[in-house]
């Protein structure tokens, strides 16, 4: 049986930490559209210059650009034994654009696991997060440093940044942005009983826990 997942939570609620541990254990593509569009825009795609305008505010991209790049990437092989959506959907058009392909590929959604951390707690989340160069891995100044200072734990690289909209000029209006559709989604969900809810405002192995409780039931 596929493993098909959506995680959904405000930008800082943790969900690229708990995908890194779900891929490990689960080894379902991690699939992140916010990534999709830092690689774009840092490739100076035409994809990435059409999203640039947008992220670099905090703003959304239009559900057409985004939905397109979501279709594309789900019918891919590598999804066949699962996936796991960050960050996507984001809007209810989304998640109805998300309906109609998994209904067209045949791949019916598991479980979505919503990371409910107060929107008080995310401005200091988002302003200690930083980032791995060459392979992602998350990291946060206070709450999740790497094991050997200045040594990325998954890669070994040293080369570390901190994410333009992550800096507090851009963090407020995406934290109002993502904060007006939240609610909505988790609605959407709830009605169709996929929906599993996760404290994050725990420890990251507290939450970690929950997640893989969750994962392991289904
Ligand atoms: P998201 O992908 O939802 O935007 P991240 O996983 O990147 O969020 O987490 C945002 C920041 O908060 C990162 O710096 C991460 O290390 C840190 N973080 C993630 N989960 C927790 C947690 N449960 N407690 C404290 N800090 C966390
Ligand atoms: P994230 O890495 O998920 O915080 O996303 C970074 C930025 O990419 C967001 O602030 C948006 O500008 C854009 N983005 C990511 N996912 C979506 C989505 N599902 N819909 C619209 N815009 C998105």
């Amino acid at each position: 049986m596929s493993l098909n997942l959506i995680l959904l939570g405000l930008p800082g609620a943790g969900k690229g930490t708990q995908a890194q541990f779900i891929v490990d254990k689960y080894h379902v593509p991690h699939i992140s559209t916010g990534d999709m569009f830092r690689e774009a825009i840092s490739n100076g795609t035409p994809l990435g210059l059409k999203a640039k305008g947008f992220t670099d505010n905090g703003n959304l991209v239009p559900d057409e650009v985004t939905n397109g790049i979501v279709k594309e990437r789900l019918d891919k092989d590598d999804t066949k034994p699962g996936f796991l959506l960050d960050g996507y959907p984001r809007t209810l058009d989304q998640a109805d654009a998300l309906s109609n392909m998994t209904d067209e590929l045949s791949k019916p959604l598991s479980a979505v696991i919503n990371i409910d951390v107060d929107p008080k707690l995310l401005t200091e989340r988002l302003s200690g997060r930083f980032i791995c160069k060459k392979c992602g891995a998350t990291y946060h100044k206070l709450y999740h440093m790497p094991k050997v200072p200045g040594t990325c734990d998954v890669c070994g690289s040293h080369e570390f940044y901190q994410r333009e909209d992550d800096k507090p000029e851009a963090v407020k209006n995406r934290l109002k942005v993502n904060v007006k559709m939240n609610t909505p989604l988790i609605s959407y969900y709830q009605d169709r009983n996929l929906l599993f809810n996760v404290d994050g405002s725990k420890g990251i192995d507290d939450v970690w826990k929950n997640v893989d409780n969750i994962l392991s039931s289904l």
